[in-house]
């Protein structure tokens, strides 16, 4: 059968295969990238998935193949997958983190919640998983990769003006600790900012299918200046409930945003303890990073319970036995940087006119949402109480004609809004602003 005749129907058959992440078919998610048939009935497909770790490789794999060889004529189907490029990679990132699929920041609000302990462990759980992996401790505050990798006394090597990552278990890390040692508090200083920008720029990565980026907690200057120097792929928040603080959040989520990084989602650290006689889990903080999901439309990526050898991550098998956490956790990881690397998911677009917000769904639906009804709807830490749920704005606090000073699309999750009455920490989830007026034709 020709070419002209059998390609119609592949891509009949290729439409039927849906990205469940996108919500929408390869093809029109643009991933065929080409098709060619021979006369003996052999296709070579190629499919640009949108990042190369894409754990949905195999599920398209099979699923094209058994569609494919269903069309009379089609003998064999040979698939060449690739990937999107990175977006972003800034000029004086092409030496050193080029070669790098992947770039992700985890960050945490306040320190001590174990963000190096769960980013160090993380790094392991991709290793097993079969990537290759690199760690960077950027936490001029307390540098702890060294006590994790139990190298407190690395030596780091420059070669040419490049720095060699410390090799630990075939993990590349490099920190901030490796380098200042035990420096008294008074050196570090002025050391760390020279530091910092020479490990961006100078470390020599190699390939890699991930780097895992450890930042300093909090959400000052100094790191939105390291975030500034890097193109990260998104960043991660880790928390634990009894730390959790809206407030605090909410200003990580739009520094993320503004330096546009698309904020992967929240891990929750020291989430519950589990019972060595029982087996029954005890929340003893309670269930604080459900409420982020609603609030912000974030995703909760994975809770983390108390864990005992938690703190010695220097060889691969680091955290094994708690598997059943990392590997959900990796796999959510990529299925929401796909999400965020694919230009399909188109986000609604938003409009002021008078005092209403028009908002176009692009599903041929829109909503008209009253300013005031809007502002009176907030659920940041300052209108509604974070512990109690008690609303905090009285509804007649918000003048009628308040208007918009700002506004910014968060993602494809929420809206962010700055208001005339000078609130700036309202985030609106889309799917709470379809609850709050319905979507129409
Ligand atoms: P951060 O990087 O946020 O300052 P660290 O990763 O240094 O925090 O962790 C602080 C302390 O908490 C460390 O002693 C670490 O071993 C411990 N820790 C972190 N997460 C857990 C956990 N899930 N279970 C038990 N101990 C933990």
């Amino acid at each position: 059968m020709s070419s002209e005749v059998l390609k119609p129907k592949i891509f009949e058959q290729l439409k039927t295969v849906i990205d469940p992440d996108l919500h929408t078919d390869i093809v029109t998610a643009g991933f065929i990238k080409s098709v060619s048939i021979t006369e003996q009935g052999v296709v070579d497909l190629t499919v640009e998935l949108t990042i190369p770790t894409c754990p949905l490789q195999s599920k398209f794999k099979v699923e094209i193949e058994q569609k494919l060889l269903s069309i009379e004529g089609i003998k064999k189907v040979n698939i060449h997958f690739t990937s999107r490029k990175r977006a972003g990679v800034q000029v004086s990132q092409q030496n050193s983190l080029n070669q790098i699929h992947s770039v992700i920041a985890i960050s945490a609000c306040k320190g001590g919640v174990g963000k190096s302990t769960v980013a160090s462990f993380l790094a392991r759980a991709l290793q097993r998983s079969g990537f290759k992996v690199g760690l960077m401790d950027l936490d001029i505050y307390g540098p702890s990769l060294p006590t994790l990798m139990n190298r407190p006394h690395a030596n780091v090597a420059i070669i040419d003006e490049q720095i060699i990552p410390v090799e630990v278990d075939n993990l590349l890390t490099m920190s901030l600790g490796y380098i200042l040692g035990d420096a008294p508090a008074v050196l570090r200083g002025p050391l760390v900012s020279t530091y910092t920008s020479q490990l961006i720029h100078q470390t020599e990565w190699g390939p890699l299918d991930f780097l895992i980026i450890d930042l300093p907690p909090g959400t000052g200057d100094i790191q939105l200046t390291l975030l500034q120097q890097v193109a990260l792929d998104g960043a991660i928040i880790v928390t634990t409930p009894q730390t959790l603080s809206l407030v605090d959040v909410t200003r990580g989520i739009l520094m993320f945003e503004k330096l546009h990084v698309p904020v992967l989602g929240v891990i929750e650290n020291m989430s519950y303890f589990i019972c060595d006689n029982c087996g029954k889990k005890h929340f003893l903080f309670g269930n604080g990073t459900a409420d982020l999901q609603k609030r912000f439309g974030l995703p909760i990526l994975a809770n983390i319970p108390l864990l005992s050898n938690f703190h010695d991550a220097s060889t691969k098998s680091a955290g094994e036995e708690y598997n059943t956490i990392w590997e959900p956790l990796i796999e959510q990881i990529q299925r929401e940087m796909g999400k965020r690397r694919a230009n399909t998911l188109s986000s609604p677009e938003v409009n002021i006119k008078g005092n209403e917000l028009l908002i176009d769904w692009k599903d041929g639906k829109y909503s008209e949402i009253p300013l005031a009804k809007l502002r009176r709807a907030c659920r940041c830490a300052y209108c509604v109480d974070e512990l109690t749920g008690e609303p905090l704005l009285k509804p007649e606090e918000v003048p009628e004609d308040i208007k918009i000073e700002q506004i910014q699309p968060l993602g494809h999750y929420a809206v962010s809004i700055f208001w005339s009455d000078g609130h700036t920490s309202s985030i609106y989830p889309w799917d709470f602003l379809k609850s709050l007026v319905p979507p129409h034709p």
